[in-house]
C-alpha cells in the first residue's frame, strides 16, 4: 500500500527500530505520519510498543536523514544523482580489489541491516561477489558467543533457544535487561507484561546483575555480580547440580552428548572456590541450583552481560548446559526453540543431522584472529587497514554501520578510515562513520520499504508469520535498499554499473532455487516468479518453509500472498519440542561438552584467584536509545540526560565525587572521557556504568539533535585487543577504570 491520498487512513507495520518487532497501527495522509500507537490485532504484539515505536515518525521526517547520494569531492560532500555514484564507486572500486586482491575489500554490516529486508536477502550476495574474507559486524560486539556456543551444541549458528515465558514458572536472568530491550536474542514484546503475567500465576524471576536494572527492580529477587564474573557463577551452579545429584536429563536423555565430561570439567568449581571471584556467596549459589533443578518450569536466559566479557562463549554455553541438565531445554515453559516460517538452516536439509559448524577455516592477518560465521572481529578491522602488506584492508564497504562510535577504540578505527583508498557507506545518515565513506548511498526510510523479520521470527517466543506492506511511496528516482546491493554487485561481478539488475536477479535466484529444488526448480521459480525481488525470495522461502504450502504439497500450508492477506499476521502457536529434529550437528545429538569449550576452561582455572580490580565499568541499555542509531530522533532525545555515569554513593565518596558533577574515567592506555556523575544505589559497589552509543561531538557529521546532547563515548574508553578468544567477541564489559572529579584533575 501507498499512501498519497488526503483523508487520514490506517496502516500497520512491523516496528523495525528494535528485536521486539512490534505491531504498529499508523494514521498518516498526504505523505505525513499523523499518529503510532500500537496494534491490538497484531498476533504477536497485542498492541504493545515502547517510547521508541513513535520515534518511528521522527525517523521518517528526519530532515538529515540522508535522501540524495553524496560524493567527496575535495573533501566536501556534494550531492549527486545515482548514475555518478555509482560511476565513481564503478571506477575506483574494481581496480583496487583487481590490483590487491579479494581481501582488499572490507565490508562492515551494522545492526540496523537485521531490520531491512532488501538488506538481509542481498547483503549475501554482495559478499558472495566481493569473495572476501575481511567481513566484519556487529555481531562481534554483542552477541557471537551466543552464536558460537548454540553453533556448537545444536549444529547451527541461530539454532538459539529462548525462554518459553507464558507457560515459565521461574526465571533466571543474567546480563539482560529485557524490561528495557523486549528482548536481545529473544524476540519477546511487552516483556514487562508478560513477566507480571507470570509472576501473578505464582513465578518467579531471579536477576544476576551488577547494576539492579529495570528488569531487576521488577525481579522477585536481585543479585549484584563482579562483571565478567558469569562463567565462575555458573560453575558454581553446574557443579552444585552433579554434587547434589540434582542433574535430571528427562525425555533429552538418549540425545545428549557429553554429561560426564561436564561432570569432569566442573568438579573443581565448589561454590565456595567460586564465590569470591563472582562475588555471590556459596550458600545462595547452592540456593538458586536447587530452586532451579526443583521448578517444574524454568529457564536460565543470558544476554549481553554475558557476553561482552573476556569468557562470553563459556558463559553463554554453561547457561545451556544448565538448562539441559535440569531438563528445561527443549520443554514447555523451559528454554524452547522457535520454528521459524522461513529462512531457518534449522528447518533445511534433513531433520536431526548435519554438518555441524566449524570455526577459524582463516584467521585474520594481523592478529591472528579465528573467523567464525565468515567474519572476523570487528575490533580487528582498524589493524588491518593500518598494518602494511599486500593483503591490507584498502576499501571498505559499510553498510548501515556505525563502528566508529560503536566499536571499541573509534578513535583508532577513524584514523584508519582517513587512510583508505575507497570507502563507500549504505546508510541513512552522515554519521560518525559515514563522514570518512567517499561515495555515501543513501537508504530509503522504512516506511517506504515492505518487511518481513527473517531474523526475529527466529528467535520469537511465539512462531508466527508477518509482512508489512510499504507505507509511503519512495521519493521519484530512489532504489531500494536491495537494489542498491544488487548494483554494487553487478559493479563487483565486472557487469558495470548499468548492468540489467532485473536479468542478474533472475539468475541469481535461480541459482538459490537449484541448490533448494533440484530437479523441480524450473517449475519452483516459475511459481515464485510471479514476485520480484525480496518478495520473490520471501515466497520461496515460506513456501519451501516447515509451514510452507510446499509449492502446491500442502495446499493449506503458507505462501506469501497468504501472509500478506493477514495484515495483523498469523499466529502459528506456541513454541513445541524440537529436539532430535531441530538438530545439526554430526553426532544428532546435543554436543554439552564440546571440546574447544572444555579446553577454553584452562583460562578459567588460571584466573580463579584474580582479585577485584577497584573500579571497573559496563554498559547499559535505555528504552528510548538502541545503539548508536536513535540518538537524532527529538522524540526520544527529550527529557533528562541519559548518558550519564552511574556512581554507588560509597564509590563516589571515595572519590570525592558529586552528584551532577563531572567525572573523568580513565582507562588503560589512557584513554579517557568525562560524563556527568549519577549516583545511584542501583549500582553494585566498584562498578559505574555509561551507556554506549554516545560520542555525537565529531565534526562532519550531519546529526543536528545528536549533536546537541552528543554525550560521553563509552567506546572511546575501550581497548580494541581485549576479545574472547574463541568468538572474537569485544570486552566492553567489566573494564578496569580510574575516576576522577575533573576539577581535581585540572587543577592537579
Ligand atoms: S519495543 Fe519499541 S522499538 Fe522495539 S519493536 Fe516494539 S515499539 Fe519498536
Amino acid at each position: 500500500m501507498h499512501v498519497t491520498q488526503p483523508a487520514p487512513t490506517v496502516v500497520r507495520r512491523i516496528c523495525p527500530l528494535c528485536e521486539a518487532s512490534c505491531g504498529l497501527e499508523l494514521k498518516v495522509a498526504e505523505g505525513r505520519v499523523l499518529s503510532i500507537r500500537g496494534d491490538d490485532s497484531d498476533v504477536f504484539s497485542a498492541g504493545y510498543l515502547c517510547p521508541k515505536g513513535v520515534a518511528l515518525k521522527d525517523l521518517h521526517e528526519d530532515p538529515d536523514r540522508l535522501r540524495k547520494p553524496l560524493v567527496k569531492r575535495d573533501g566536501r560532500f556534494v550531492e549527486v544523482s545515482w548514475d555518478e555514484a555509482f560511476a565513481e564507486i564503478e571506477r575506483r572500486l574494481p581496480p583496487l580489489i583487481e590490483r590487491h586482491g579479494r581481501n582488499t575489500a572490507a565490508v562492515v554490516l551494522g545492526n540496523p541491516s537485521v531490520h531491512k529486508l532488501g538488506l538481509m536477502l542481498y547483503g549475501p550476495r554482495l559478499l558472495k561477489a566481493l569473495g572476501t574474507q575481511q567481513m566484519y559486524s556487529a555481531s562481534t560486539l554483542d552477541q557471537m558467543p551466543k552464536q558460537l556456543s548454540c553453533g556448537l551444541m545444536y549444529g547451527s549458528w541461530l539454532s538459539v533457544p529462548v525462554p518459553d515465558i507464558e507457560r515459565c514458572g521461574f526465571l533466571l536472568i543474567l546480563g539482560g535487561n529485557p524490561v528495557a530491550s523486549n528482548g536481545s536474542l529473544w524476540t519477546v514484546p511487552d516483556f514487562r507484561g508478560k513477566a507480571r503475567d507470570m509472576q501473578a500465576r505464582g513465578g518467579r524471576i531471579v536477576v544476576v546483575d551488577p547494576r539492579r536494572s529495570e528488569t531487576a527492580e521488577l525481579a522477585n529477587e536481585h543479585l549484584f555480580i563482579r562483571p565478567g564474573g558469569d562463567v565462575f557463577f555458573l560453575l558454581g551452579l553446574v557443579h552444585t547440580l552433579f554434587d547434589e545429584q540434582r542433574v535430571r536429563l528427562g525425555r533429552l536423555e538418549p540425545h545428549l552428548a557429553g554429561v560426564d565430561e561436564v561432570r569432569q570439567a566442573v568438579a573443581p568449581y565448589t561454590p565456595e572456590r567460586v564465590a569470591s571471584r563472582c562475588g555471590i556467596d556459596a550458600a545462595t549459589i547452592r540456593r538458586l541450583a536447587r530452586e532451579l533443578a526443583a521448578a517444574p518450569q524454568a529457564a536460565v536466559y543470558g544476554r549481553l552481560g554475558t557476553c561482552t566479557q573476556e569468557y562470553g562463549t563459556l558463559a553463554s554455553w554453561l547457561v545451556d548446559v544448565l538448562n539441559a541438565l535440569t531438563g528445561h531445554l527443549d520443554e514447555p515453559g523451559g528454554m524452547m526453540f522457535p520454528k521459524a516460517a522461513a529462512f531457518a538452516a534449522n528447518t533445511a536439509g534433513k531433520p536431526g543431522i548435519g554438518r555441524g559448524v566449524i570455526t577459524g577455516r582463516y584467521k585474520s592477518r594481523v592478529s591472528g584472529a579465528p573467523e567464525v560465521i565468515g567474519e572476523l572481529p570487528l575490533t580487528c578491522l582498524a589493524e588491518e587497514i593500518e598494518a602494511p602488506g599486500e593483503d591490507r584492508v584498502r576499501a571498505l564497504i559499510t553498510i548501515a554501520s556505525n563502528p566508529v562510535l560503536s566499536a571499541p577504540h573509534g578513535e583508532r578505527l577513524s584514523a584508519a578510515l582517513d587512510t583508505l583508498d575507497f570507502m563507500v557507506s549504505v546508510d541513512i545518515y552522515l554519521n560518525e562513520t559515514t563522514r570518512h565513506a567517499d561515495v555515501i548511498l543513501p537508504g530509503r526510510s522504512p516506511l517506504e520499504d515492505a518487511h518481513y523479520d527473517v531474523t526475529f521470527s527466529q528467535l520469537s517466543y511465539r512462531n508466527h508469520a508477518r509482512y508489512s506492506e510499504p507505507v509511503f511511496a519512495p521519493p521519484a528516482g530512489q532504489p531500494a535498499e536491495w537494489q542498491v546491493l544488487q548494483r554494487l554487485t553487478a559493479i563487483v561481478l565486472g557487469l558495470g554499473a548499468d548492468a540489467d539488475l532485473e536479468a542478474l536477479d533472475d539468475r541469481q535466484t535461480l541459482e538459490q532455487v537449484r541448490k533448494l529444488a533440484g530437479e523441480q526448480a524450473d517449475a519452483v521459480f516459475a511459481a515464485v516468479s510471479k514476485h520480484r525481488g525480496p518478495q520473490r525470495l520471501l515466497d520461496l522461502g515460506l513456501r519451501s518453509g516447515p509451514w510452507g504450502d510446499g509449492f502446491g504439497a500442502r495446499p493449506d500450508g503458507l505462501t506469501l500472498d497468504k501472509v500478506r492477506a493477514a495484515p495483523a499476521g498469523i499466529d502459528l502457536g506456541a513454541l513445541q519440542p524440537r529436539v532430535p529434529e531441530v538438530l545439526r550437528t554430526p553426532s544428532g545429538r546435543i554436543e554439552l561438552a564440546p571440546p574447544v569449550l572444555l579446553q577454553d576452561l584452562e583460562r578459567v582455572a588460571a584466573d580463579l584467584e584474580r582479585p577485584a580490580p577497584p573500579l571497573v565499568i559496563v554498559g547499559r541499555r535505555h528504552v528510548r536509545s538502541n545503539n548508536s542509531w536513535m540518538h537524532n530522533l527529538p522524540v526520544l532525545a527529550k527529557g533528562p540526560v541519559r548518558c550519564t555515569l552511574l556512581v554507588h554513593p560509597a564509590d563516589a565518596d571515595r572519590l570525592g565525587l558529586r552528584d551532577g558533577e563531572t567525572a573523568r574515567l580513565v582507562a588503560a592506555g589512557g584513554r579517557s572521557v568525562e560524563a556527568p556523575v549519577q549516583l545511584s544505589d542501583e549500582m553494585m559497589p566498584g562498578v559505574v556504568s555509561l551507556p554506549h552509543g554516545w560520542g555525537h561531538h565529531l565534526p562532519g557529521t550531519q546529526l543536528r539533535v545528536a549533536a546537541e546532547r552528543p554525550g560521553a563515548n563509552l567506546n572511546a574508553l575501550l581497548d580494541d585487543s581485549q576479545r574472547d578468544p574463541l568468538s572474537g567477541n569485544a570486552v566492553l564489559s567489566g573494564v578496569p577504570v580510574r575516576l576522577e572529579p575533573v576539577a581535581a584533575s585540572a587543577g592537579a
